[in-house]
């Protein structure tokens, strides 16, 4: 059987953490948006410089393109036994263009994992977090602190703070998701594939209920 799974949850929810935690444990790709979007950026493509300025300003970049780029992914070898999702879908149109995509290919989306994580939380997450330019693993300065300051623990590569990583862009970026995203919720829920998690709880923590919610697949 193929495992398709989304990590559903706000930003800074631990969505990356998580997918970091279980894909080995699942032996499945990572597909992360936010992490292919940095990658295009990094690399000055055009689908990253048409991605920065809705980045920047913590804007849902338009579904067409998204989507294009999130199906080009899922079409290469690494996904043909299933992926774990992180940060796609966000919209309605995408989970639609997603359960096309996946009916064309006999497959359907076996489980998503929505993660809660109250507000304040959410903004200490993210004005600590910090990510591996290389790999883009992510760290907390309190919460989940690299061996050596500034160096990632997997690869030593440089850890740096995201321009979008700010309490004003966050708060813009949490309604985003209230308004976009958390309609999903329910969309998913109808379908009888959505497991709510505690994310508020320890990373180790956290982790355990989330192999117990795929344990069965
Ligand atoms: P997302 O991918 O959902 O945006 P991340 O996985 O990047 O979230 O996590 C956001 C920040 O919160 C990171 O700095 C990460 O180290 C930290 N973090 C993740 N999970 C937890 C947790 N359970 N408790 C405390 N901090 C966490
Ligand atoms: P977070 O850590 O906040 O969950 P991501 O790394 O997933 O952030 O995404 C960073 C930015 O990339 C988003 O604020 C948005 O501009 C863009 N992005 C990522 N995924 C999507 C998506 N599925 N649809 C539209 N825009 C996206």
């Amino acid at each position: 059987m193929t495992s398709y799974i989304i990590l559903l949850g706000p930003p800074a929810s631990g969505k990356g953490t998580q997918a970091g935690n279980l894909r080995d444990h699942l032996n499945l790709a990572h597909v992360a948006s936010g992490d292919l979007f940095r990658y295009n950026l990094k690399n000055e493509t055009a689908l990253g410089l048409k991605a920065k300025a809705y980045m920047d300003r913590g804007e849902l970049v338009p579904d067409d393109i998204t989507i294009a780029m999130v199906l080009d992914r899922l079409s290469r070898e690494d996904c043909a036994e299933g992926a774990l999702l992180d940060g796609f879908p966000r919209t309605l149109p995408q989970a639609e263009a997603l359960d096309v995509a996946l009916a064309n290919k006999g497959v359907q989306i076996n489980r998503v994992l929505n993660i809660h994580v109250p507000e304040d939380a959410l903004i200490e997450r993210v004005t600590g977090r910090r990510l591996c330019r290389t790999c883009g693993e992510p760290y907390h300065i309190k919460f989940k602190p690299p061996q050596k300051e500034g160096i990632c623990d997997l690869d030593g590569g440089e850890l740096y703070q995201r321009d979008d990583d700010t309490e004003a862009t966050m708060r813009n970026r949490l309604k985003v998701y209230w308004d976009q995203t958390s309609p999903l919720i329910e969309y998913y829920r109808a379908k009888g594939v959505l497991v709510d998690i505690d994310g508020a709880q320890s990373i180790d923590h956290v982790t355990e209920d989330l192999k117990a919610a795929v344990a069965d697949l």
